[in-house]
């Protein structure tokens, strides 16, 4: 196992691997890894010659009162995994590595930033933007893994690699939930088991949705009703039915479309979605 720090470290490894030909898998993670990351791990495996993870908690996507400091931190088992997945490199730069001094660029990818996430977290897909076309540009991957848990990242994420010719397959993959239905979650970690059980609500709401979509129903006020009152024991933040492409609002679902919720458990603000395609 390869663990690289620095951007030009990395780059100098990638530009030597497509140089003798090799294909690249890129999995970006912020560690604390479980299952969800590690089934991306596995695609990329299965599908690239050879594939880099990279472990970076990106401070410019957490507000000031966000749990920065406190997001957990376990490389050494994080190592380990990587290693079992199949994982050739880790690329784990520092903060300083990726924003020295004076650093002043930032990459804003509007309209699918909009709404959603960004209500509560207007800095976030700035920073998630940004942190993401720096990783590309020294992993140099063929393709990029992101998981369905994070819908409007992945939105976004296309549409920056679409919109800056980037020449980069970005995949999603679905979301790896716990036995009982909940997503799994690096921050499911700060639940009290009295949390955890609340947690639950998330999932078997949208699960219920679904099964409504799936029998017919077309309204997005009617799905989002009966999501938020199944969610009743939690603090919402947002439950809404937007199109999958442009993560804007939709009336009815006529479309593919993201029923996508967010909520404050206990310590922990956890997001889950479904999507459906009639
Ligand atoms: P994170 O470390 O939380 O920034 O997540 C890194 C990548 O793993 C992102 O593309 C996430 O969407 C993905 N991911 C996180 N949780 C899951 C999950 N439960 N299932 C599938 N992918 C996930």
């Amino acid at each position: 196992m390869i663990i690289l720090e620095t951007p030009k470290a990395m780059r100098a490894w990638s530009l030597e691997q497509k140089r003798l030909g090799k294909t690249i898998g890129f999995v970006p993670t912020m560690g604390a890894l479980h299952e969800g990351h590690l089934s991306l791990m596995r695609a990329s495996v299965k599908e690239n010659d050879l594939t880099v993870a990279s472990i970076f908690v990106n401070p410019t996507q957490f507000a000031p009162n966000e749990d920065f400091n406190k997001y957990p931190r376990t490389f050494e088992t994080d190592k380990a995994m990587c290693e079992e997945a199949g994982v050739q490199v880790i690329y784990a730069p520092g903060p300083r590595d990726m924003y020295p001094e004076g650093y002043s660029t930032y990459v804003t990818v509007e309209k699918v930033s909009e709404g959603l996430c960004s209500k509560t977290r207007p800095h976030f897909f700035r920073g998630v933007a940004t942190v993401v076309a720096k990783l590309f540009n020294a992993v140099l991957p063929d393709r990029a893994y992101f998981g369905q848990k994070d819908a409007q990242q992945y939105a976004v994420i296309r549409r920056m690699a679409d919109d800056l010719d980037m020449g980069i397959e970005v995949i999603e993959m679905p979301i790896i939930r716990e036995p009982d239905g909940l997503a799994m979650s690096s921050r499911n970690r700060y639940l009290s088991p009295e949390d955890r059980q609340r947690a639950l609500c998330l999932s078997q709401s949208l699960f219920a949705a679904e099964a409504m979509l799936k029998a017919g129903e077309r309204s997005a006020a009617v799905l989002i009703a009966a999501v938020r009152e199944g969610m009743k024991t939690v603090e919402i933040d947002y439950v809404e039915v937007v199109d999958a492409g442009t993560m804007q609002p939709v009336e009815r679902v006529d479309g593919p479309i993201v029923l996508a919720v967010a909520a404050q458990v206990g310590p922990a603000r956890l997001i889950d979605n479904i999507k459906f395609k009639p």
